[in-house]
């Protein structure tokens, strides 16, 4: 997208000149994803500090009639922070700040540039905890995962993204200011603005700062690895742990080549050898205790092959391995297509066993992986070493078979731009033509995101 001198000159004037970023190679930097398999280009990156300067350029955007694509981590997996249209990147980089740590009411206020690790270690240190954790911790930001409305490895216990929020500062796409930031539990005062921004995927707006509830923190941790034969056992065992165990926070699920994967490429000796063909990672904590709890649930579970138990953060860590390092794992095998579904529970280990035929009869070259949140219904399904050529049948052997079993072809990383073609087959008409009437009032210029989230018109 070409953009005017006078364009680039206001945002000097709204931020610095030092952050309004041009040159080539350092811009360069901004426009792939996470996966690598998104790649655009873009004239500019902008980088406010605070509310008043992201105003100033939403303003400037509509003047000149450019549109931004809202980066935070770029961690996202589905293609939503890159600007694949040339359109201005604008980063909360420089938005980092956590304010406000209240540790009578177990809130914060964090920028939206702030990654999950700076908020968790902010939590930590009033006496609290932050409900959301995901491996991408170190990168990904708050206003990346009120966007996405990420998900993770509590979802069980404390909920997703938008459970956490308890109102934002945001400057919509018509540069309307929001904001609430008085952290109150209770309020009924109409619609829930923070709420319709949490899943929005900057297509309504920038947030740029949120005010956050944490949660209490665990006292006793117990961490559990099962080996089970096959899927089937590991959904059962599943239920029965969450009508078990109180206090119970993850059901993880790996199966047996992810987890050789893993051990490849790390280096790191399976905790479970010989690697079964299914283990659940299971977490509970306390107070009180969960030890004894856990270990009488396990007792009871039909079909445990193998069995460890950490009770220590560093033995925790290394069972935790397995399920953490499936990712970046993945994404050494080759570039992957990436599908983040949920299925009704009864639906699970069918369509893991459909999946991988469907996918092997586009093409036979390809690897399946499939990893994800067990207890939510939430599967990973990964795929590597396809071509372009094939990646679209790929896709609808995938999401075809979710639409058949009742899931949902999102369950966490959002629609972005690799699943938009398919939102009103998931939702449905009315749902999208509500979405894109509220998109209308809230960004009637479109200048926010418009390549992610709705269909094509
Ligand atoms: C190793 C790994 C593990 C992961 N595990 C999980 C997981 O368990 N659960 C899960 O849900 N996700 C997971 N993800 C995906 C990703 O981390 C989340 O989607 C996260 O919320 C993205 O945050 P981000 O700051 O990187 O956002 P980005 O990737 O920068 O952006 C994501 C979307 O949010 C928009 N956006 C960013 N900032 C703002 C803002 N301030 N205002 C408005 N819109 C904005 C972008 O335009 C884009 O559409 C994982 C990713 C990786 C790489």
């Amino acid at each position: 997208m070409d953009v005017s001198v006078r364009f680039l000159d206001d945002l000097r004037d709204a931020v610095g000149p030092q952050h309004v970023l041009t040159d080539a190679d350092v811009v360069a930097g901004y426009t792939s994803d996470w996966t690598g398999r998104f790649v655009g280009s873009t004239p500019g990156v902008v980088r406010p500090s605070n509310v008043v300067e992201v105003a100033a350029i939403i303003e400037a955007c509509r003047r000149a009639d450019v549109a931004l694509v809202p980066q935070g981590g770029n961690t996202g997996l589905v293609g939503g922070s890159v600007p694949l249209a040339g359109e201005l990147v604008l980063s909360t980089e420089r938005m980092t700040a956590i304010t406000d740590v209240d540790a009578d009411s177990g809130q914060l206020t964090a920028g939206a540039g702030a990654t999950l690790a700076a908020v968790q270690t902010a939590a930590t240190e009033a006496g609290w905890r932050y409900g959301v954790d995901l491996a991408a911790r170190d990168s990904a930001t708050v206003g990346g995962m009120i966007a996405t409305n990420a998900g993770g490895l509590r979802v069980i216990r404390h909920g997703s993204t938008r459970r956490q929020v308890l109102g934002v500062e945001a400057v919509t796409g018509s540069g309307r200011v929001i904001r609430r930031l008085d952290g109150l539990v209770k309020d009924n005062t109409g619609y829930d603005l923070a709420g319709l921004l949490c899943g929005s995927e900057g297509t309504l707006g920038i947030v740029c700062r949120a005010r956050l509830a944490l949660v209490a923190p665990p006292i006793g941790v117990v961490t559990a690895l099962l080996g089970f034969a096959d899927i089937e056992s590991a959904v059962r065992a599943g239920g029965l742990l969450r009508r078990s165990v109180a206090g119970l926070e993850a059901v993880e699920m790996v199966l047996a080549p992810g987890a050789f994967l893993v051990s490849e490429v790390t280096g790191s000796s399976p905790v479970l050898d010989p690697i079964p063909p299914v283990q659940l990672l299971v977490e509970a904590v306390g107070p009180p205790d969960p030890t004894d709890s856990l270990s009488a649930v396990i007792d009871e579970v039909d079909g445990v092959l193998a069995v460890a138990v950490a009770t220590d953060a560093r033995r925790s860590q290394a069972l935790w391995h397995v399920r953490d390092a499936h990712t970046e794992a993945i994404a050494r095998v080759g570039i992957p297509l990436k599908f983040d579904v949920t299925l009704p529970s009864r639906r699970l280990a069918g369509f893991c066993r459909e999946v991988v035929d469907a996918v092997a009869e586009v093409t036979s070259r390809s690897q399946t992986w499939l990893f994800g949140h067990l207890a939510d219904g939430n599967v990973h399904v990964n795929v590597t070493g396809w071509t372009t050529a094939e990646a679209e049948r790929i896709e609808r052997a995938v999401l075809a078979r979710v639409a058949e079993a009742g899931g949902s072809i999102s369950a966490e990383h959002g629609i972005g731009t690799a699943k938009r073609a398919w939102l009103t087959t998931n939702r449905g008409t009315p749902d999208v033509e509500v979405m894109a009437a509220i998109k209308r009032a809230l960004d009637p210029d479109g200048i926010c995101n418009p390549g992610v989230l709705l269909p094509l018109d």
